[in-house]
């Protein structure tokens, strides 16, 4: 019998976990279910790049290495593939600089990435300390669309819609996969879990081929190019829910990156776009057995609370959600 799995949600996130799921179970009924697809996605406003700290991440640092390794070489293969264009998917070297407030700690991808190089005193000049590497960015714009004419091609079925509890879901499907980011507040029941607001540019300027990200207590600052757009940020406001771009910000965002990046002066300023990172300490890919009352219960993955490296993670833990999926179906009578 053909298993029916829902995935809720059709951020980065939901996205990757119904085509790897659909892709390591073949025979599976895979279903989108979202209120919000595309542009209307925290994904959407992402820069894209797999830069991904593990400050969040305290509970198990091995699960999250093992994520952040899947991931990388699942972005390393399409780097280099012909799907690349398509898939807005490009390699990027550029600098992270920490202004001030460094406490030396090897960062958990330097051996995963392409390149990893710490900055020598000649370099670092005023700046406490830094490194120079090459990593993939992945241009939202681009790869989530490339994410959905995938999934349609396998025969996946994407639908808008709002799922008001995972309960009333469990008539028309067997496994439920909740990767509904911050909707998991409600969804999931999850109280430790709260937005971290972000709010960028995205400018054309397409001489600007490396990435700076400059790393400071009070005003961090990054200009990172995509195949599409290059991105200028940014903002972080734990427990802000309002996502809308506040017109002061983006000035103060626009004149730090003057200030550091003088050659942005003839950038062209497309949009402004604010997101909701789904943030909490650990992030969960966890199964669960979900009672929905009258003696019926069903299995739920979740997958959700990515913070502000959801495109770098996304792949990796849509590996782990996909096992999970693939292990339920031949051990249950499901
Ligand atoms: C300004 C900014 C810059 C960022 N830059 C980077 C970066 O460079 N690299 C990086 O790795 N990460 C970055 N991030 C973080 C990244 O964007 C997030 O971690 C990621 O988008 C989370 O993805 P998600 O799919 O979990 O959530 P979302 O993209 O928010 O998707 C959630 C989905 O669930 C759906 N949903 C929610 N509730 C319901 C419901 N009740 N019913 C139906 N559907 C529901 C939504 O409609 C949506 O489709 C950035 C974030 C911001 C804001």
């Amino acid at each position: 019998m053909n298993r029916k799995i829902c995935v809720v949600g059709a951020g980065a996130v939901g996205l990757s976990t119904a085509l790897k799921i659909q892709t390591e179970c073949p025979n599976a009924k895979v279903t989108v279910l979202a209120k919000e697809f595309y542009d209307k996605t925290t994904s959407f406003a992402a820069a894209g790049i797999y830069l991904p700290g593990e400050d969040e991440f305290i509970n198990d640092p091995a699960i999250f290495k093992k994520w952040l390794q899947d991931s990388w070489d699942h972005y390393s293969k399409l780097c280099n593939s012909k799907d690349a264009g398509k898939a807005g998917a490009q390699k990027i070297s550029g600098y992270f600089l920490f202004k001030e407030g460094y406490k030396y700690k090897r960062p958990i991808f330097a051996d995963i990435v392409y390149q990893f190089r710490e900055l020598s005193n000649e370099e670092l000049k005023t700046i406490s300390y830094g490194y120079f590497i090459t990593t993939v960015v992945l241009d939202p714009s681009i790869y989530l669309k490339y994410l959905e004419a995938s999934l349609r091609k396998n025969g996946t079925e994407l639908i808008k819609a709002q799922v008001n509890s995972l309960e009333e879901l469990s008539n028309d499907f067997d496994i439920i996969v909740n990767c509904s980011g911050l909707g998991s507040q409600k969804l999931a029941n999850d109280s430790d879990l709260y937005p971290v607001k972000g709010q960028v540019l995205k400018v054309e300027a397409p001489w600007m081929k490396h990435f700076t990200y400059v790393y400071s207590y009070d005003a961090t600052c990054y200009v990172i190019p995509g195949v599409k757009a290059v991105t200028v940020g940014g903002t972080r406001e734990k427990g802000n829910y309002d996502k809308r771009p506040d017109s002061k910000k983006t000035e103060e965002i626009w004149e730090r990156a003057l200030g550091y990046f003088p050659e942005l002066y003839e950038a062209k300023r497309n949009y402004v776009i604010g997101g909701l990172r789904p943030t909490k300490l650990d992030m969960l890919v966890k199964p669960e057995i979900l009672n929905c009352g009258n003696g019926k219960s069903i299995p739920v993955i979740h997958n959700y609370g990515h913070g502000k490296h959801g495109i770098a993670l996304s792949w990796g833990t849509a590996t782990e959600s996909a096992k999970l999926a693939k292990s339920l179906i031949s051990n249950s009578n499901l």
